[in-house]
């Protein structure tokens, strides 16, 4: 079994970065690319996802900015700060960590960034552009760093049976979207999916997006398919793991992804994609 370890994926992407920053700074650039990532709390699944994207970007040669808020922030001081970052000129993009507190209407943030600048996809102007098949949005970073896996593996995906396990609107649903562009037969499973692993076992593509530690083995992966494991979970040993038991796959699996290591390796490099692109599309 071939593992697709994302860090060779994320090289790649940051090649392209690296040409496009080139490019445009030959066309005028006179500032580097700057990133806002809006949070609101401390929860430790976005700390680490902060850290990671920082990273990334000083790697790539851009620049981010934290603005941390506290969880009893009210949501008219939130609402008037999100404005202020919004409309700030030399922000290009925002990552906003959600879920919000309660008490802060999330729809509302959602209807009121402004669509150049949502990086991670989450505005309705975006939403739409993805499941139109309108490449000119943007697509929540995740899904999309599960495209560029395939593709930068070389992975056929046109005319394959792909099926993705989860239908949330971060991973699942935008991903179902983007796969059917890439012209692939998308099944999305679910809790109420009746035959769960007989539907994955046809799968010549397979996508797990459930959130639920090592739930797929190998008796859910057909003869020779490629495996994306997108979970991000706790095994009971306080190890992080996927949603697929990976040990079991040998001899199922031609190729799989590993977690950690796979596809969360590519979510920060699509994030610093994303904000070239915005910048690109503003000028
Ligand atoms: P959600 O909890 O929002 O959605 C999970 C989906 O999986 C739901 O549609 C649910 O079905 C389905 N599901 C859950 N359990 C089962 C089951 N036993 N059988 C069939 N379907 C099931 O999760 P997210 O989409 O936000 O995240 C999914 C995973 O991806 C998580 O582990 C998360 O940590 C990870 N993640 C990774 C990122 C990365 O950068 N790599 C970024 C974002 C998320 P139903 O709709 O019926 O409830």
């Amino acid at each position: 079994m071939i593992i697709l370890k994302g860090a060779a994926v994320a090289a790649r992407i940051q090649e392209e970065i690296e040409a496009q920053l080139k490019e445009l700074r030959e066309e005028g650039l006179d500032r580097t690319p700057r990133l806002a990532i809006v949070r609101v709390g401390e929860r430790p699944d976005d700390l680490s996802y902060e850290r990671g994207a920082l990273k990334r970007m000083e790697k790539c040669g851009l620049e981010a900015r934290v603005y941390a808020f506290p969880n009893e922030i009210s949501r008219e001081e939130f609402e008037n700060a999100f404005q202020e970052i919004n409309r700030d000129d030399g922000i290009d993009g925002i990552l906003l960590f959600r879920p919000l507190p309660k008490h802060i209407e999330e729809k509302r943030i959602m209807e009121i960034m402004d669509p150049a600048k949502d990086l991670d996809g989450i505005c309705p102007v975006n939403i739409a552009k993805v499941f139109s098949g309108d490449a000119s949005g943007f697509a929540p970073c995740t899904a999309e760093a599960v495209v560029e896996v395939l593709k930068a593996n070389n992975i056929a995906i046109s005319g394959k049976r792909t099926v993705i396990v989860g239908r949330s609107m971060v991973v699942g649903r935008p991903l179902s979207m983007l796969l059917l562009k890439e012209n692939a037969t998308v099944t999305i499973c679910h809790t109420r999916t009746a035959d769960l692993a007989g539907t994955c076992r046809g799968a010549e593509i397979l996508v797990a997006a459930a959130g639920k530690a090592k739930m797929l083995d190998a008796s859910f992966v057909g003869q020779g398919a490629v495996v994306i494991d997108v979970g991000i979970n706790v095994d009971e040993e306080g190890n992080l793991c996927g949603d697929v038991d990976f040990a079991s796959l040998d001899g199922a699996a031609s190729m799989a992804t590993p977690v950690p290591g796979g596809v969360g390796a590519v979510t920060t490099s699509v994030l610093a994609k994303h904000l070239v692109k915005a910048v690109r599309q503003r000028r």
